[in-house]
């Protein structure tokens, strides 16, 4: 690597005030401090307290949906999604390649099999207008429901992704629901802060799954959320993540096979801590990337990825894409032993041993940026 790329891993050490600078980091101050404390000095940090009900009703207040639903992780959230709209063993779900392996987890816990779709390079995200074409080709309409013409199986569900916190072209993905008769369910795990034409990712869809792991945009430790402006739905995703429990006193009856998916409030509490916060979290975020976007000005063959123009995005990862004059190994290599921690893009899933034999279109796009992509550090600092 050149001289370019030395500068590069300096400045960006420089403004972290770092010799070692990882991908992301959580930021905690007084308050996260404060409310677990709280829920330690009072002995209320499992399953019962008033911090699960309050990060509930204050996420959905921020993302503008009726209900939030907290869980365990993000991946549960996905998992309970997929369930309660719908998706049953044997399904098949839309889903991209190119995404975190939860997403297609979830639909195996389902039972139900993934169907891989190409990505948008505008967006990372989900095709519509490939799509569109693919399953005009592939399927066919029997009873206000899709069928794979190939598989013979149903075809459930749409699954878009918002990668690193970019919106998909939604609009033409709801047609396409419309259309196909499909349930949408949005994995936007990554997009907590993230605008499609100024309404929040994670409302658009039936039901919508959110993640708080550590390496996210806020975080409980570990955990996760459903979101739905459906009030029974809600009703429904709360009772299967608490074990399907009857209310009583003090009777155990369970009306179903039920999860133990519950966020326990030790959790929650840090959850209210970051929610409090969030809007600063989202002005450094963008601060970060006017600053790279100076300092990859300076790099050949790369350019940083910015917003799709409907999507007013949170940057929860900064994208170096490369072009060919630059090998992504050697890139990594290179910026991980300078102490600039850069991690690629996911191995699309239809590559793993596991999800090889799911059934998928042609997904030239997805490998193509799945050669290009990388990340770079992303804590949300103030920078000026
Ligand atoms: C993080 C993530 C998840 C799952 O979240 P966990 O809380 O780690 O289970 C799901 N999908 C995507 C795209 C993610 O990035």
């Amino acid at each position: 690597m050149n001289e370019q790329w030395i500068q590069f891993a300096e400045r960006v050490k420089e403004m972290y005030g770092k010799d070692f600078v990882p991908l992301h980091e959580p930021t905690f101050n007084k308050k996260e401090v404060e409310y677990v404390t709280d829920c330690v000095k009072t002995g209320w940090v499992s399953s019962v307290g008033a911090y699960v009900t309050r990060f509930e009703e204050d996420l959905a207040k921020f993302v503008g949906v009726k209900r939030a639903v907290a869980v365990v992780n993000g991946t549960a959230a996905l998992h309970i999604a997929l369930k309660v709209a719908g998706v049953e063993a044997n399904d098949e779900v839309l889903m991209p390649s190119l995404t975190f392996i939860a997403t297609a987890n979830a639909v195996s816990y389902c039972g139900a099999i993934p169907h891989f779709v190409d990505v948008h390079e505008e967006t990372l995200g989900m095709d519509p207008f490939k799509l569109d074409a693919y399953l005009e080709d592939i399927s066919e309409v029997r009873n206000g429901e899709l069928y794979n013409k190939e598989t013979k199986r149903r075809i459930k569900a749409l699954v878009p992704m918002h990668t690193f916190g970019h919106a998909v072209h939604l609009e033409e993905l709801l047609v396409l629901a419309e259309k196909y008769y499909l349930v949408i369910v949005e994995d936007a795990a990554e997009s907590l802060g993230t605008y499609y034409k100024g309404k929040h990712t994670g409302s658009f869809g039936k039901i919508n799954a959110m993640s708080f792991n550590g390496n996210k945009i806020i975080t409980t430790g570990g955990g996760g959320a459903i979101l739905t402006d459906d009030e029974a739905l809600a009703d429904y995703a709360k009772h299967l993540t608490i074990t399907a429990k009857v209310p009583h006193k003090w009777e155990y009856v369970h009306d179903e096979i039920g999860y133990n998916y519950r966020m326990p409030n030790i959790n929650a509490a840090l959850g209210c801590a970051q929610l409090e916060k969030i809007s600063e979290l989202l002005k450094h975020k963008k601060q970060l990337t006017s600053k790279y976007d100076k300092l990859v000005a300076n790099l050949d063959g790369v350019y940083l990825f910015k917003q799709p123009k409907h999507s007013d995005s949170n940057y929860w990862l900064q994208t170096l894409v490369l072009d060919e004059s630059l090998n992504r190994e050697e890139v990594l290599t290179f910026l991980n032993e300078k102490g600039v921690m850069s991690r690629p893009i996911w191995r699309p899933i239809d590559k793993l041993e596991m999800y090889k034999a799911c059934p998928k279109m042609e997904l030239s796009v997805t490998d193509i940026l799945n050669k290009n992509i990388v990340n770079i550090p992303s804590t949300p600092i103030e920078v000026n």
